[in-house]
């Protein structure tokens, strides 16, 4: 439902909350934040409302990275528990991913992959994703490269925001049929399905085209096609008063 990722010099958790609170309005059912740090990745994630993570991370604080993504969740394949709520990760813990929207053939891809071991935890169409990105990974040694020819197999509507914890300053995002928006700070890029996550720290932003996918790093992003090919950036200022 809201997506929220960020890559900069301040607390990745704090921006993404704060993100996440400002996309409240849409309504969710669950929440959940990963950052990397010191080499790894850690995340939390609950049902129910923002304040309910917000007192899960006081009780268990994550390590301070300054590389993370978020997500607040509207269900749609598995009930709104904690282990349905995203960020998922890989069996090895390596890669986080959030989405919104329907990965269509998730059943088949799940298929495939519990055939060649992978464990699933939960009941989502998206957990396939994370299971994917960690095998592309390890053979691309890219995420973005990973990303791409992960989305070339997904069928449906998505957004889809990434890290792996071997690309520590990196976030990776994917868009097909739903909205996914950079924004352009100053060495500090933010993703979000909505500029309103952002728009606090910066009003220079970058709408993502169909099948499209960026590589943010703190000094700038990357924009390819699914099938690699460089993308034209077309950059705006956000103008309207999002004060309220
Ligand atoms: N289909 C995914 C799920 O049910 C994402 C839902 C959303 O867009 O928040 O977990």
């Amino acid at each position: 439902c809201g997506i929220v990722g960020y890559v900069g010099g301040q607390s990745a958790q704090d921006v993404v909350v704060a993100g996440l609170k400002r996309l409240e309005y849409r309504g969710y059912d669950s929440a959940g934040v990963a950052v990397l740090a010191d080499g790894g990745l850690a995340a939390a994630k609950k049902a129910g409302k923002l304040v309910n993570l917000e007192k899960e991370l006081k009780e268990r604080p994550l390590p301070a990275g300054s590389t993370g993504l978020g997500h607040t969740r509207w269900a749609t394949h598995g009930g709104p528990n904690d282990a349905n709520a995203h960020p998922h990760l890989d069996n090895a813990g390596r890669v986080a991913v959030v989405h919104n929207g329907i990965i269509e053939n998730f059943a088949v891809l799940r298929e495939e992959l519990t055939g060649r071991g992978h464990g699933m935890v939960s009941e989502t169409d998206t957990e396939v994703v994370a299971h994917l990105l960690a095998e592309a990974y390890s053979s691309a040694g890219d995420l973005a490269e990973a990303m791409r020819q992960v989305c070339r197999r997904l069928e449906g509507a998505f957004t889809l925001v990434a890290v792996h914890a071997d690309e520590p300053g990196t976030v990776v995002g994917a868009r097909r049929n739903s909205p996914l928006v950079v924004g352009v700070g100053e060495d500090e890029m933010f993703l979000a399905s909505d500029v309103a996550a952002f728009i606090a720290h910066t009003r220079e932003a970058i709408e993502l085209g169909q099948d499209q996918v960026v590589e943010l790093r703190r000094d700038g992003a990357t924009v390819t096609g699914f099938d690699g090919t460089r993308a034209e950036v077309r950059g705006y200022h956000v103008d309207w008063d999002a004060s309220a």
